[in-house]
């Protein structure tokens, strides 16, 4: 197939304070190459932009390790609610589930959303278009997370978040970060589209909406796309995804827009990352938290952020 622009891939496995044993960062760089090297490979077939991004989204929930679908961290009762959203970037438009249960691939709902007259549905709604979709009921729970939230329970859930991902050593020492996913893709017909899917913060309070299924923490026009992880209510505080896009919509370099993006999140001692590509193909990343598990596909080569130095707060791979 002749390639009409080079496909970009960025995916991401959530932000939060550093790996801890070297084996973390191993499995955790082995699972996200996997998964790029499959969803890449699905672009240079051709597949669209949100085509790319919702199977990068469903194979990343499919992996326990991540705060999303299987393996997605429990809410304060006990219970796993998970929320997923889906922009296609060339459409204009934002779909997405809040909230749900019983299911393995949210960002399967987010992408049914995409051509219904209405295109974000809570837990109630989510469990119903689940239920008329004929989706067998899936229980996403796994021993690991059942045990994290157990120990936080004895703690009295004194912790603000879940672990980054779910590792055996992090059990005893929870609030390693988060482990959120998300996906962005450039097709080669120059499209792009965001994908963002997540267990939620973990521990929070019943009815907690997560960013992960809000324009703020996914969000994606034909000139820019954008994901994010961290503490949800920090990147709604911040706008970050929209304020990302828009500046370079109205622009800026993505380089630029990501520096000054982060500067500001920065300031206001936000906790947050989020992955990006623009529509020449440049590809992004950036953080507030010590590390951001992000790995990508420039066309010639793939890449990851899982060992850099925890103060280095935004990069950008550009084309040549
Ligand atoms: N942003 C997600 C939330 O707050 C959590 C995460 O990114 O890990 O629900």
């Amino acid at each position: 197939m002749k390639l009409q622009v080079q496909p970009k891939l960025i995916i991401h496995g959530g932000a939060g304070s550093s790996l801890h044993g070297k084996g973390g960062v191993e499995a955790v760089r082995r699972a996200l190459y996997a998964i790029v090297e499959e969803v890449y490979s699905l672009l240079l077939a051709g597949a669209t932009a949100s085509e790319a991004v919702v199977r990068g989204c469903q194979l990343l929930e499919d992996e326990p390790r991540f705060n999303a679908g299987t393996g997605s961290v429990l809410q304060s009762d006990g219970q796993i609610r998970m929320s997923a959203s889906l922009m296609d970037g060339t459409l204009g438009r934002f779909s997405g589930v809040i909230n749900v249960s019983r299911v393995k691939n949210p960002i399967e709902l987010a992408l049914f959303l995409q051509s219904s007259p209405d295109r974000v549905l809570s837990d109630y709604g989510s469990a119903e278009l689940a239920r008329e979709l004929q989706v067998p009921s899936y229980n996403a729970l796994t021993e690991l997370r059942l045990q994290e939230w157990i120990q936080e329970r004895q703690d009295n859930f004194k912790s603000t978040m879940a672990g980054v991902v779910a590792e055996p050593e992090l059990v005893e020492t929870s609030n390693a970060g988060r482990g959120t996913i998300g996906v962005v893709a450039l097709d080669t017909y120059g499209n792009l589209a965001s994908g963002t899917s997540t267990g939620g913060k973990g521990f929070e309070r019943i009815g907690r909406v997560s960013d992960s299924a809000m324009p703020a923490g996914n969000y994606a026009t034909q000139y820019a796309a954008v994901s994010c992880t961290g503490i949800g209510e920090d990147i709604i505080d911040e706008c970050l995804a929209p304020k990302i896009v828009v500046r370079v919509t109205d622009g800026m370099s993505l380089k630029e827009a990501m520096q000054r993006s982060f500067a500001e999140a920065h300031k206001n001692e936000r906790d947050l990352g989020a992955i990006a590509l623009d529509a020449s193909g440049n590809i992004a990343w950036g953080k507030t938290s010590e590390v951001i598990l992000a790995a990508y596909h420039n066309g010639e080569y793939m890449g990851d952020t899982l060992e850099l130095p925890t103060d280095t707060e935004v990069g950008c791979i550009s084309i040549g």
